[in-house]
């Protein structure tokens, strides 16, 4: 099923467009790098494609309504090219299609190709064998083959100029939260070779890449197999990636808490490359509801996670996601969570309310919380944390540190970069310091991002 199709010279338009976390970001982009050699080349809009995929995501609400909805409007594209002799391929990928497949097949016959998560590499097949069957391929496995090893050198995150990237080193769940569709859709827990990886991260810091973000559903739980046959966790692959010329500032998401092992936080004391920004999800505060969510961890084991990490790397910052709204959620379960909230501090949060999910345990729990409550408790929720979120930017203010500068600023004479816990920063300052990592003193926190001023022109070490 992986065998060589040939190249080809014909020039091909392919538009993907994405929905999602950051890992079918680098999914998409790993799709255009195995189309590339049949001379699929990216366009901008999908009246000009010769090849449209839609790459879904099924972890919230009314994903495959939403999917259908979408692919009613790439139908019109699809015969108003038809009817002009131009043939359009229409790609499902991702994880609706992989929950979706064959009704997506039977509610929209004129998709070509249906194809799941693990199975990417294959799409050049696919594309040959839907062009010779003249009908749908549906391909949703969770293939014995590791994908990435079937992939070809990463091209995408390899365009000169392109200072940060995404590199997926672990996919899959196997730890069943009560509410996600993740085990199911991604399959089973799979990390990547280690010499892949450190191979992959060498190219992009070769082309220039300087901030690393390392993608997993649960990156911290990384067992890869070394050369030798070794297991490698997290620590060890970060210690490697930060002797890496060039790549200055490493990242890892989504961690698990149950995965924050003390090697990790310990690594983070010893590299000065990981940034002081970590995702960390806890969900809820309550016992009761991590209980239910079968979590495997405690309001309290979390609030000790951050303990040390701050007390290693005392200017962390967190992020989190939480759900309100858990079936069997009382009012005292949700104060749980807005005390752990005021207790941890978070820089930044993802909050949403409970969707049921087909096939997860969850969905047919009894005690489902009904629409309006979970509305109030989300809306209480979202306060604090923006409240939080304004506190910490407003601790930055008179703070000097490095930012990457990665491109121009709206403004004329601004170049625009990253601070270490990702706000957007910009200065008056020449274009040629674009690349750099270079001190940065901020004079003014703006609605979404920071102004300053460079302390100095010369690099930041
Ligand atoms: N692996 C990560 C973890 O354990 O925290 C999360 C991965 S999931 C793709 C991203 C986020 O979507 C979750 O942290 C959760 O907050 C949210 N999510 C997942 N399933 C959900 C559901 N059924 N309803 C609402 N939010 C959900
Ligand atoms: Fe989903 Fe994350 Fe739980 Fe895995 S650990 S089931 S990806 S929420």
């Amino acid at each position: 099923m992986t065998g060589t199709i040939a190249p080809s010279s014909t020039r091909r338009g392919l538009h993907v467009i994405t929905w999602g976390c950051q890992m079918n970001v680098y999914d998409s982009a790993r799709m255009s790098d195995v189309l590339r050699p049949l001379g699929y080349q990216p366009v901008d809009l999908p009246d000009a494609a010769d090849m449209i995929i839609l790459n879904t995501c099924h972890i919230r609400d009314k994903a495959a309504e939403k999917v259908f909805s979408e692919l009613g409007r790439l139908r019109l594209i699809k015969e108003a090219r038809a009817a002009e002799g131009q043939p359009t391929v229409i790609a499902v990928a991702g994880c609706v299609a992989q929950a979706e497949g064959q009704e997506i097949l039977r509610r929209a016959p004129y998709v070509d190709i249906v194809l799941g998560p693990q199975t990417y590499h294959r799409l050049p097949e696919m594309v040959a064998r839907a062009a010779r069957a003249g009908g749908a391929v549906i391909d949703t496995d969770f293939p014995a083959e590791q994908k990435f090893d079937f992939l070809p050198d990463t091209e995408a995150p390899q365009t000169p100029g392109n200072l940060t990237s995404f590199l997926t080193i672990q996919e899959g769940c196997d730890k069943f939260c009560s509410f996600c569709v993740v085990p199911y859709t991604r399959g089973a827990e799979s990390s990547r070779r280690v010499a892949s990886v450190l191979a992959e991260a060498r190219r992009m810091a070769q082309s220039g890449v300087r901030d690393i973000t390392l993608l997993g559903q649960n990156v911290n739980a990384y067992h890869g197999e070394g050369e030798n046959g070794e297991i490698w966790d997290l620590p060890r692959l970060a210690y490697a990636l930060a002797e890496i010329p060039g790549l200055s500032r490493i990242r890892y998401m989504t961690s698990h808490p149950r995965d924050m092992t003390d090697a990790l936080i310990d690594a983070h004391r010893d590299l000065p490359q990981l940034m002081p920004f970590l995702h960390l999800p806890v969900q809820a505060g309550s016992d009761r509801v991590l209980t239910a969510m079968n979590r495997g961890h405690t309001a309290d084991e979390y609030r000790e996670i951050v303990r040390k990490l701050r007390a290693v790397r005392p200017d962390l910052a967190l992020s989190s996601d939480f759900i309100v709204g858990h079936p069997g959620e009382t009012d005292e379960d949700f104060e749980a969570t807005m005390q752990l909230v005021r207790d941890v501090k978070f820089a930044l949060a993802y909050s949403f309310k409970y969707s049921q999910r087909p096939g997860t345990p969850a969905a047919g729990a009894p005690l489902q919380v009904p629409e309006h409550v979970k509305d109030t408790r989300l809306q209480a929720l979202q306060a604090l944390l923006r409240e939080q979120q304004d506190e910490f930017n407003a601790t930055l203010v008179g703070k000097t540190f490095p930012v990457l500068f990665t491109g121009e600023g709206r403004k004329p004479g601004q170049i625009t970069g990253r601070s270490p816990w990702l706000q957007p920063v910009h200065v008056l300052g020449p274009r040629h310091l674009i690349g750099q990592e270079l001190s940065v003193k901020i004079t003014e926190r703006l609605t979404n991002s920071l102004s300053g001023e460079l302390v100095e022109e010369t690099e930041y070490a």
